[in-house]
């Protein structure tokens, strides 16, 4: 039987352990973030990152 973290990505379609993805949002899915930004153009992790920054910027204009 196959060990539970043994995931196939999704774009090179390497067998990998997700815990070692260097992925943080689509462990399950890419081995690497150069699969998760070559399969969708970006990562996840910078459009999160980009989101968090905007807001920190938002709240002057916010709380103003
Ligand atoms: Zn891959």
């Amino acid at each position: 039987m196959e060990p539970r973290d043994r995931r196939t990505c999704q774009r090179c379609g390497a067998r990998y352990d997700w815990k070692r993805s260097t992925t943080t949002s689509l462990k399950m899915t890419y081995c690497s973030t150069l699969c998760e930004k070559g399969a969708l153009g970006f990562t996840l992790d910078t459009v999160l990152q980009g989101m968090r920054i905007l807001r920190r910027e938002w709240q002057p204009l916010l709380a103003a």
